[in-house]
């Protein structure tokens, strides 16, 4: 399959507001967005589809939906082994779920791609000085000088590179052998041993390993064992780059953005009228939409309509983060709206974004049992109104950080002096990201 580079710009309509968008300098840009446009796609729009049609299964209650990574990822944190750490922390989680519930599951990473990020605020000030907030490296440094917060168009340049190493290494880790799920054990291998649900998973690796042999010893060793499909993701911010990165496949003559296999609009550029949304509603990808507590069912209903006119199954995904004191109060007539109108949605939990405070030493952070309480509201919300709790969505890392309060490892407000990593959101480390992916399992099981 090729796909043409033909100019897309035409597809779109330029006199739209596009919210959340840098002051970019215009002719540094230009040079850029040609740069990009001469640059071979990053996934292939087939792959979209294969994504496209596993969502489908996942929003007729027949899959679940895994998407995990950091809140921005940076050009420095793209190494090997942070990116193998973070591949296997989330294909541990899948074991996980997958093994309790005896349901396919999908696998998703924020990775490849999500390097920009909206800000409540245009600037940030320190004492005296005001400079432009850090928006990702996508755009400029989180260094706190004149220099390092100018928007720099070459950094687009370096996202697409920095992309494509990611996926190259994604791909060579998912097919290449390490992904095979008779290595169930060795994806536990160097995280700290000492943490509860290390030995927890290491007694579930043991029954995957004794079925799998159970199976060979019958003579069934299937393909399917050996490798695993694992789709990149990212929140589809800075148009200038995701537009460059539109081509029209020359199979169907669709547009595809072949940034990543799936992308997601926030809860700040969402806008029905906004050039966001009309981005997303002329590229064939499979589509996310972040909708936060304030969300209504005519939001929603006006989304489905812009996004998926035709209602095709896993066409669009609706990413709740409510937070948990208000998911239960707020989810179900969004549900029930949506459900009534005939469209077949997936519902994903991002228990992050509604759960996100300032500690007493000042960090910005989320308490574990907060994301838990959110995850389980998901969870008894769909079950009462009888549709498929369709996936989670977390902000993730393999790395012993101490972001989140909480969860077993019990990490204080004291604690998240010691490695508090993030360039933007909290994530869950290691552990407590197993930690969830056993909760979450034993709710997927007992649904
Ligand atoms: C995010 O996913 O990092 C994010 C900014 O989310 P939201 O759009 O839901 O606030
Ligand atoms: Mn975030």
């Amino acid at each position: 399959m090729s796909i043409n580079q033909l100019n897309v710009d035409s597809l779109f309509d330029s006199s739209l507001v596009a919210a959340q968008q840098p002051q970019w300098p215009a002719d540094e840009l230009a040079s850029a967005v040609k740069e990009l446009k001469s640059y071979p796609p990053l996934v292939f729009a087939g792959e979209c589809d294969d994504l496209r049609s596993h969502i489908a299964q996942a929003a007729e209650g027949k899959a679940f939906w895994l998407q995990g990574g950091d809140c921005a990822e940076t050009f420095a944190s793209a190494t090997a082994d942070s990116i193998r750490d973070r591949i296997k922390t989330i294909l541990q989680m899948a074991a996980i779920l997958q093994y309790y519930s005896s349901m396919p599951v999908i696998k998703v990473g924020r990775m490849a791609g999500q390097f920009a990020k909206p800000r409540s605020s245009d600037s940030e000030t320190r004492g005296e000085v005001t400079l432009p907030a850090y928006r990702g490296d996508a755009v400029n440094d989180l260094a706190f000088t004149p220099e390092a917060r100018r928007p720099d168009p070459q950094r687009l340049v370096r996202v697409y590179n920095t992309s494509a190493a990611t996926l190259n290494l994604v791909r060579a880790f998912t097919q290449g052998g390490f992904a095979d799920l008779r290595k169930v054990h060795d994806w536990n291998k160097g995280f700290v041993k000492d943490n509860p649900y290390a030995a927890r998973y290491e007694a579930m690796a043991t029954e995957i390993g004794r079925a799998l042999d159970f199976m060979k010893s019958a003579g069934v060793d299937p393909d399917a064992f050996k490798t695993v499909e694992f789709f990149s993701s990212h929140e589809a911010l800075i148009l200038e780059y995701e537009k460059a990165l539109t081509r029209i496949d020359s199979r169907t003559g669709n547009p595809y953005d072949v940034s990543g296999h799936f992308i997601w609009i926030g809860e700040r550029t969402r806008q029905l009228d906004g050039a966001h949304v009309e981005f997303a509603s002329k590229v064939r990808n499979p589509i996310g939409v972040k909708l936060g507590p304030k969300s209504t069912v005519d939001d929603a209903l006006r989304l489905i309509d812009k996004l998926d006119p035709n209602r095709e199954p896993g066409r669009l995904t609706f990413i709740t983060r409510m937070g948990a004191g208000k998911i239960r109060e707020a989810l179900p007539r969004l549900i029930d709206g949506v459900t009534k109108s005939g469209a077949k949605v997936l519902w994903v939990c991002d228990p992050m974004h509604g759960n996100t405070f300032e500690s007493s030493t000042g960090y910005k952070t989320r308490q574990f049992e907060d994301v838990m309480d959110e995850v389980k509201g998901f969870f008894e919300v769909h079950k009462a109104l009888g549709t498929h709790p369709g996936g989670v969505h977390i902000e993730l890392t393999g790395d012993d950080v101490t972001e989140c309060l909480g969860g077993g490892a019990k990490i204080s407000a004291e604690d998240l002096a010691s490695r508090y990593e993030t360039a933007c959101d909290p994530r869950l480390n290691h552990t407590q990201s197993l930690e969830l992916a056993f909760l979450v399992a034993e709710m997927l099981r007992d649904r």
